[in-house]
């Protein structure tokens, strides 16, 4: 990246830059950040919270800018700081990366996963003291939520949030709940299920009404769960995982109602949502909502065996016309275990289609959108973080932990464990 900037930012907030950097305008080097629009790059000092929010961009939690010296060093002085912190750290630290992640900060990854499998093997590393979380805020949420008491969950950049998550508002959620209890009855029967990429506390309202999470590998099986325990599935935050995974189960558009927040309802009548099996909460992925059938067609025009396969958070024109579709580590596995010389046409994160790229040469793997943008929230995970949360743990000081409210994280346990019980 450049330090080219394309689109004029919003005049700077006066933010408070708390301890650490002082108030002084920073110069150096740049910094990337993000690129949502794809026509947009960031020097340093956008990378302050409400430069990032004047610009339009999604950010949830505050971010303190960076010491001067880690802003000013090289690629090469960032990469022998972290790998110096990491050797000292030893065993007492786990470097989480997920797949998203750019080649830059993947390689100081000891374990690669999506944010489920990650969680996980977070959980499984009792040893580990120190978990650092190259992802974004709700996926260090549930590893904290998931892990020991012992252990500290860190994710580099408070800013590396998730737009989709930052979609459905606990707020919000809790509004839409008290409407279709008012308009259906406390006999409503609705089961609230969340998918992974939610705040915690949504995911703690699912476990307090009865609810469930849900991941884009067992999103079939957990909404079965749900419809054999309620008469109605209140699905968020994406409506485009409910709604294709509603679709593969036999269900019909007319089962479905989409809900968008701040209207009455909804936005939906009242017999439309008493004959409805789905409410889904309109909210999307900013990288799989991109995906469009005309780049499937223009694949196909192009190569005429290849075989397309895409993330069900794409728009259901997009998975209907894909020959596959699953989730990050199905992507993974199929395109991986498919024989030489095959070709294949990938929706999903740009990051993770290069990657294959690059380790399956004896196939030929592409994105489907040529220009398509990275996940511009995962991209704020930029190395520089790396090696300032690395050199602060080694020197015993926890910077940005991420802690769930106990009694949250006591419901958000009851939802998750619900959902691994699912078979
Ligand atoms: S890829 Fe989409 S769902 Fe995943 S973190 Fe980025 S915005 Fe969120």
């Amino acid at each position: 990246m450049t330090a080219t900037l394309t689109r004029p930012l919003a005049p700077a907030v006066p933010v408070s830059r708390g301890a650490i950097g002082g108030t002084a305008p920073i110069t150096g080097p740049v910094v990337p950040a993000g690129d949502e629009a794809c026509d947009y790059e960031y020097s340093y000092d956008d990378l302050f919270t409400e430069r990032l929010r004047a610009a339009g961009q999604s950010v949830t939690h505050l971010q303190t800018p960076l010491p001067p010296e880690y802003v000013t060093m090289t690629p090469d002085e960032l990469d022998a700081r972290i790998w110096a912190a990491k050797e000292k750290l030893g065993d007492r630290l786990m470097v989480l990366g997920h797949h998203y992640q750019r080649d830059e900060v993947i390689k100081f990854a000891d374990v690669r996963g999506d944010s489920f499998k990650l969680s996980q093997l977070a959980a499984e590393r009792k040893q580990a003291d120190y978990l650092v979380f190259c992802g974004v805020h709700f996926m260090a949420e549930s590893a904290d939520i998931l892990s020991g008491d012992h252990q500290q969950v860190i994710l580099p950049n408070m800013a590396a949030g998730c737009s989709m998550a930052d979609m459905a508002s606990i707020d919000d959620v809790v509004d839409c709940w008290e409407q279709l209890t008012e308009l259906l009855g406390p006999d409503h029967g609705i089961v609230p299920v969340t998918y992974m990429n939610s705040a915690a506390a949504l995911k703690a309202f699912c476990g307090r009404h009865g609810g469930i999470v849900c991941t884009s590998s067992n999103a079939a099986a957990v909404l079965k769960w749900a419809l054999e325990r309620g008469k109605r599935v209140l699905f968020f935050p994406d409506q485009h995982l409910g709604r294709n995974t509603a679709l593969s189960m036999g269900y019909s558009i007319d089962d479905t109602a989409l809900w968008a927040p701040n209207k009455e309802l909804g936005g939906n009548t009242e017999d439309h949502l008493r004959d409805s099996t789905f409410i889904l909460w309109r909210g999307h992925c900013s990288v799989h909502g991109r995906f469009r059938p005309e780049q499937i067609k223009a694949a196909r025009e192009k190569y005429p065996d290849v075989t397309v396969v895409v993330h069900p958070e794409c728009p259901r024109e997009v998975v209907d016309l894909a020959d596959l579709n699953g989730s990050t580590e199905y992507i993974i596995k199929v395109v991986t275990e498919a024989p030489a010389g095959t070709t294949w046409a990938i929706g999903t994160e740009i990051n993770l289609v290069n990657r294959l790229q690059k380790e399956l040469p004896d196939k030929t793997i592409f994105c489907l959108d040529p220009v398509i943008c990275p996940c511009s929230t995962m991209y704020r995970i930029h190395p520089a973080y790396i090696a300032w949360a690395l050199d602060n743990l080694v020197e015993g000081t926890v910077v940005n932990q991420i802690k769930v409210d106990p009694e949250v994280a006591r419901w958000a346990l009851i939802a998750l464990e619900r959902m691994l019980a699912v078979k």
